[in-house]
């Protein structure tokens, strides 16, 4: 059961001076459930690739499907609704998705006092999802109390607030130390096991691309190959 569906994607940049295709005609197939990670060359369009994912990018040509909503022809009020109920993105700089004078607990909710959830329901699905992501002691602390890889976990938890069917993450471990990576991407996996939320990780960490179960690799714009790995062991 195919959740994400990109059928020949097309992405081009119009600057002044020149016309960057960005994607070329890339096809990709991320079935529900799944945990997948996207590797390429700096400018091979990873980044393009889930902004596209992410309803902010929309593509010059091609289909892109994602939970049943076509994303080359969403009307403003199904992109608002889109963004803010079917995807979650985490950045590489966890700093961007959090506030420097909300506490963890605070900003996890602001996406859900956005959506219009009742106070109580997000009071405790934001202590929910910092304790599965391993940062319920930072529920009270701001950024500038928190470590790097404290920070990303809950920006993860930002992201998943509304409880969105495909996480994207790009370079989620980009900034972080080897362990504190590892930390960041078990927390990862565990989001893609015990909520069920289909995940896309752009990445060079060869640690993290090692231990999800497909690596897709993009060059010039397009799926080049797919490396096809035997499934992970829980505890490998
Ligand atoms: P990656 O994430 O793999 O490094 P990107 O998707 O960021 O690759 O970029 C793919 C290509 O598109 C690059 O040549 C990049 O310079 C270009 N590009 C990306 N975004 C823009 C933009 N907003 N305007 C112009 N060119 C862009
Ligand atoms: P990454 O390598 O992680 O993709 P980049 O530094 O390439 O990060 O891109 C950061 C942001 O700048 C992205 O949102 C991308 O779309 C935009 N961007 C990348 N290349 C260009 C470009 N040539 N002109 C304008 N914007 C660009």
């Amino acid at each position: 059961d195919a959740l994400v569906v990109c059928d020949n994607v097309v992405r081009i940049y119009q600057t002044e001076t020149v016309e960057v295709q960005a994607l070329q005609g890339l096809d990709l197939l991320v079935d529900r459930g799944e945990l997948i990670a996207v590797v390429g060359a700096s400018g091979s369009g990873k980044s393009t690739l889930l902004n596209v994912l992410a309803g902010t990018d929309a593509p010059t040509a091609g289909k892109v499907r994602v939970a049943g909503h076509d994303l080359t022809d969403l009307t403003r009020t199904e992109q608002v609704h889109y963004r803010r109920h079917v995807v979650g993105f985490v950045r590489q700089q966890a700093a961007r998705n959090l506030v420097p004078y909300l506490t963890a607990a605070q900003v996890v909710q602001l996406p859900m006092t956005i959506a219009g959830t009742p106070a109580r329901t997000r009071a405790t699905r934001a202590d929910e999802l910092l304790d599965l992501l391993g940062v319920a002691h930072c529920r009270d602390r701001r950024p500038v109390e928190m470590s790097g890889g404290e920070q990303q976990r809950v920006s993860i938890a930002v992201a998943l607030a509304n409880d969105p069917q495909l996480l994207l993450a790009d370079e989620p471990t980009g900034e972080l130390d080897s362990e504190t990576a590892a930390e960041v991407f078990s927390a990862l996996r565990t989001v893609n096991r015990e909520l069920g939320a289909t995940v896309v990780v752009v990445t060079h960490d060869a640690a993290v691309s090692g231990q999800v179960a497909r690596t897709v690799a993009i060059r010039d714009g397009r799926t080049s190959s797919e490396v096809l790995r035997s499934e992970e062991t829980d505890g490998a």
